[in-house]
């Protein structure tokens, strides 16, 4: 990497930031392509939000991504929101405009492509979400388009509830429902469903760890889609394939918000072979955060 005065600089706004892959991300993406781009974590203290997203701007900053707990915080200091991000209420990547920044939200898109990469199909899908945070309900709003039923399984049902009503308004039908997890006895045991795991157990370093034990709710789902990335493989992965169902991680949700980003900050499109030298990057990165 050669850094001159023509060099761009984006950047990750978080707290924290440190154990980040998206580095390894866009940096090995502007080496492919050859582009003059630095990509750095920017460690981004409580409370200072906005002077994060104004400075980034007033540095000439090209572009941001913005991680936990700012994706909604963000919002208030953009001067324009793209429709899915502001319908979804989070925003991870932020473009500059005139005046300001444009915030988006490639997590979902993201997801849907990793989803399309690993011949994981919703379209007519019966889907379970496990968790009712930021993200849940993010996928939630995504699948309402093509689902055929969505349903929401919390440890804390009103959020789960919650969420299903705002999805049943858009869709303008009874599309999603909730459900305690402890409830998941109740589903139906005749057709098995894809389940898209959103919650934070079973991450590093709570390895051990999945929302539900029981190998009995393991055989209602055929595909067992996990959102954490660190492990690679997660306890909820491993109950999933022991019971005979296909199960995946949320290393390619990461690898392709990231690409997705970058096409926006740059304007160029991410060949095949550039997204497999940044997966190959992320891979080698993960080895070094894992257990
Ligand atoms: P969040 O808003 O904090 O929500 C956390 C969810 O986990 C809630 O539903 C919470 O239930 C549930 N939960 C936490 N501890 C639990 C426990 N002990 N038992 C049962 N449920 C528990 O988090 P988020 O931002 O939505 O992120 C969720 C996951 O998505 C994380 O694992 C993160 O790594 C992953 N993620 C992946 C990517 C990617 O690119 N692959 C991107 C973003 C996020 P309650 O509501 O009852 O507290």
């Amino acid at each position: 990497m050669n850094i001159n005065g023509c060099t761009r600089t984006c950047g990750l706004i978080g707290n924290p930031v440190e154990h980040t892959m998206s580095p390894a991300i866009h940096n090995t993406l502007a080496e492919a392509m050859g582009q003059n781009l630095v990509y750095v974590p920017f460690h981004v203290q409580t409370g200072l939000v906005r002077e994060a997203v104004e400075g980034a701007y007033a540095l000439n900053l090209l572009g941001c991504n913005v991680t936990v707990p700012y994706k909604s915080q963000v919002i208030p200091y953009l001067k324009e929101i793209d429709p899915l991000a502001e319908r979804i209420g989070a925003v991870n990547t932020l473009v500059r405009v005139e005046g300001g920044f444009k915030g988006y939200n490639t997590d979902m898109p993201g997801l849907a492509r990793a989803m399309e990469a690993d011949g994981v199909k919703i379209a007519g899908e019966k889907v379970l979400i496990l968790g009712a945070g930021g993200v849940a309900r993010a996928v939630a709003f995504m699948l309402a388009d093509a689902a055929s039923e969505i349903l929401i399984m919390n440890r804390t049902v009103e959020k789960a509830r919650k969420i299903a009503e705002e999805v049943n308004a858009c869709a303008g039908r009874e599309l999603a429902g909730a459900l305690s997890v402890s409830d998941y006895g109740k589903l139906s045991k005749t057709d098995r469903c894809l389940a898209i795991q959103a919650t934070n157990v079973g991450m590093y370093p709570r390895v051990d760890e999945a929302v539900i034990e029981d190998r009995d709710f393991y055989e209602r789902i055929h595909t067992g889609y996990d959102l954490i990335f660190n492990p690679v493989r997660t306890r909820f992965m491993e109950l999933t394939t022991e019971a005979g169902g296909r199960a995946f991680n949320g290393l390619k949700m990461l690898l392709y918000q990231g690409v997705i980003a970058y096409e926006l900050w740059t304007g160029v499109r991410v060949t095949k072979d550039m997204e497999e030298q940044a997966f190959r990057a992320m891979k080698q990165e993960s080895t070094g955060i894992l257990l």
